[in-house]
């Protein structure tokens, strides 16, 4: 059967691989994905041949990845984090009925808010909403109407593209939403390019989020009602303490 892995590979690559993802990246004969990803793999994989298209081009990547492996080779999609979470597997699969000859096996990989959080603490310790501010393929009244609900049932909420290169004003418009329903001083935090050179992260407060230096390549974290401050930490209780 011919193969195609749709590889997650961790916010960073290198360490925060997985074995699994791994052993499907030795086998691959050819990557294909953004280059900053393949990139990440070059130190562990540097003759892996890679077939590589600009940011925008997602779909042709798709049918890329797709004809390689329909030649015989097997291929790995690398992308950042893990691939179903604002990734490629949902497309490849979506694109994979055209190319039956090929076998397409999905990997997971340490997605943004899971790497992120552990850097700041445990602020995904109870329930938790993910919402990414891109509004390239998502209406943002959709996004609107999601970040109240969010707020609305006290998540704690993880924000993915909190920046965008066309739009600006993204983030401020999502706190002034957030606010709406929860505390100016609920714990917030960030996390800058986790797992690559120039790893950065800090908490402040909601009311002071919107001024912070948050760019393209950082995760951000809203707290619940009950996330706190412990020693430079950010923790969502897990409820433990007050039973
Ligand atoms: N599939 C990826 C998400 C891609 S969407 C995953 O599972 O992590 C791109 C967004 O993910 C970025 O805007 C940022 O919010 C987040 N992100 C991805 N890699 C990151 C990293 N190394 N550090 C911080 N945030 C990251």
């Amino acid at each position: 059967m011919k193969k195609l892995f749709v590889v997650g590979i961790g916010p960073g690559g290198g360490k925060g691989l997985t074995r699994e993802a791994e052993a499907a990246l030795d086998a691959a004969e050819v990557f294909c994905g953004y280059p900053v990803y393949i990139g990440l793999l070059r130190p562990m994989w540097p003759d892996t041949p890679a077939l590589t298209t600009p940011m925008t081009r997602e779909l042709e990547r798709c049918h890329m990845a797709l004809e390689s492996a329909s030649k015989g080779r097997t291929t790995a999609m690398v992308c950042s984090g893990d691939a179903g979470v604002y990734g490629m597997a949902g497309p490849v699969l979506e694109l994979s009925p055209r190319y039956p000859e090929v076998e397409v096996e999905v990997l997971p990989g340490v997605t943004a808010a899971l790497g992120g959080a552990a850097l700041l603490g445990a602020p995904l310790m109870n329930d938790f909403a993910v919402v990414s501010l891109s509004d390239l393929l998502t209406p943002w009244e959709t996004i609107e109407k999601r970040l109240r609900g969010a707020a609305l049932a006290d998540f704690s909420v993880c924000l993915y593209n909190p920046v965008s290169r066309r739009r600006a004003g993204h983030l401020r418009r999502a706190c002034e939403i957030l606010l709406e329903s929860k505390s100016p001083e609920t714990v917030c935090g960030w996390v800058k390019k986790i797992g690559r050179e120039g790893q950065e992260h800090r908490l402040c407060t909601l009311k002071e989020l919107s001024g912070e230096p948050v760019d393209m390549f950082t995760t951000v974290f809203v707290g619940n009602s009950s996330t706190r401050a412990v020693g430079g930490r950010m923790v969502t209780p897990r409820g433990y303490e007050t039973k």
